[in-house]
């Protein structure tokens, strides 16, 4: 899928939406979230147009994989400590009930010191 004409996170990658950028290479883009919900609080994902969880194929393995082994890298830089006393949560929110708001597929990565994490 390419870019999606109204999908803020095809515009934030395109920088017709400023962000705040973490990381980026040809196939990703990490940025802090707009309304973090803990000290650490930013978002990796594809560059390709991908809805949601809900539409990944086996073709998307390896860029799956690639955002997972990004995200505990990322966390260490932006602040998060290192496991096990540290650590961070992953969240793929998806579809209306997995409380998905933006529909371009997107890993929370969150964290810092606690209490933020406890319940
Ligand atoms: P979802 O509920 O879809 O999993 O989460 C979408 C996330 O994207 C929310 O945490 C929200 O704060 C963040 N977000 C929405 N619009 C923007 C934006 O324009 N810029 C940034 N940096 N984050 C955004
Ligand atoms: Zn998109």
């Amino acid at each position: 899928m390419n870019a999606s004409p109204d999908c803020i996170f095809c515009k934030i990658v395109a920088g017709q939406i400023p962000s705040r950028k973490v990381y980026e290479d040809d196939e990703l883009y990490a940025f802090h979230d707009i309304k973090p919900w803990a000290p650490v609080h930013f978002l990796v994902i594809p560059k390709l147009h991908i809805p949601s969880m809900a539409q990944l194929e086996a073709s998307h393995a390896a860029l799956l994989g690639k955002m997972m082994v990004l995200a505990p890298q990322l966390a260490l830089e932006q602040g998060c400590n290192p496991y096990p006393s540290g650590g961070f949560r992953v969240i793929a929110n998806t579809g209306d009930d997995g409380g998905q708001e933006v529909h371009h597929l997107h890993l929370h990565v969150i964290g810092g010191p606690r209490p933020w994490a406890r319940g």
